[in-house]
């Protein structure tokens, strides 16, 4: 009967929550073994500057590949890590990474490049006091502080104690990126009332920029008004020719995408660098 079938989905869905459940935790322990164990890496996504061609700094971002399940996106374990406190440690290890991976670029003789980083919502609380553990690592491996940027989303600048960490990192020569902009609740008044350094365009933006007339104006509004208050814009997201010629034409100079690059390991930066460098030489 009807009310049987009913009852019967009614077990089925429950079933499907708990399993969701069960995958959960069971990413919550591999995770918690990954970090004490330091399995994950961080890579390294190129931002180019187009009008140089070159590689004006990096996005640190974390990656995870675990011997059962593969290959994991931080976009399903971060959730996961802020939901079982995991983040903290997680945090620190990338932050502490990156800071090791930028000074040896520095060493190498690529002391203009930068490193850019992504801070989590729950990771600004008084009790993890970021403004000391970021100021330690870059002054532990003896970075300039104007090397290193802080990336935020717009909904987690919402909280004003998170400024307030900003605003002291900001005064100590640390940069600060809003990620994601154009998603979630923007206010431009963040633009004003904050020290921000660099707006991140988000991809789902770029993605349709180039059939979205709408996307094409909104797009270029942000730019002309970054660029009179002094801020930079990055693209992410580029994936073609068409939207990075787009983006240029309309002043945006830095860019990131998998049209040049996806985050890859620091050796390969390097490398990376160490050829332009080369082509540089060749045609001076
Ligand atoms: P995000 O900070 O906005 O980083 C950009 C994401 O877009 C990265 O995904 C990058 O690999 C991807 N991406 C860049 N260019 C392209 C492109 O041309 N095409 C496509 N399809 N994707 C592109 P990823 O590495 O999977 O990271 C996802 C999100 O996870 C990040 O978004 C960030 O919010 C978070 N995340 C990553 N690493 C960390 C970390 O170390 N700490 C924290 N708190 N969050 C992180
Ligand atoms: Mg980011
Ligand atoms: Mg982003
Ligand atoms: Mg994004």
């Amino acid at each position: 009967t009807a009310k049987k079938q009913g009852r019967g989905r009614v077990a089925l869905h429950n079933e499907a929550i708990q399993n969701a459940y069960i995958d959960k935790l069971k990413l919550k322990d591999k995770l918690k073994y990954a970090l004490k164990h330091e399995l994950l890496r961080v890579h390294y996504q190129p931002v180019i500057d187009v009008k140089s061609g070159q590689c004006a700094k990096f996005e640190a971002l974390i990656r995870w590949h675990d011997e059962e399940l593969g290959f994991i996106s931080p976009a399903r374990f971060i959730p996961i890590a802020e939901e079982f406190g995991l983040i903290h440690l997680l945090g620190q290890y990338v932050l502490r990474t990156s800071c090791r991976d930028l000074a040896m670029l520095h060493r190498q003789g690529f002391g203009h490049i930068g490193f850019s980083i992504n801070r989590s919502i729950n990771e600004f609380k008084a009790s993890n006091n970021q403004l000391k553990l970021i100021s330690e690592a870059i002054q532990d491996f003896a970075l300039p502080f104007e090397s290193i940027t802080i990336e935020v989303t717009e909904s987690m600048a919402a909280n004003s104690y998170t400024w307030q960490v900003l605003q002291a990192l900001s005064a100590k020569g640390v940069k600060v990126a809003l990620d994601d902009f154009c998603t979630g609740y923007s206010s431009l008044s963040n633009l004003i009332d904050n020290p921000i350094d660099y707006v991140k365009i988000d991809k789902s933006f770029v993605d349709s920029m180039v059939e979205d007339s709408n996307k094409q104006v909104m797009i270029k509004c942000l730019i002309d008004l970054s660029s009179q208050l002094g801020i930079e814009v990055i693209a992410e997201g580029v994936e073609q020719q068409q939207q990075q010629g787009m983006l240029a034409e309309f002043g945006c100079h830095l860019i990131q995408g998998y049209f040049y690059s996806q985050a890859k390991p620091i050796e390969k930066c390097l490398e990376m660098l160490e050829r332009e460098k080369r082509t540089d030489a060749q045609f001076a």
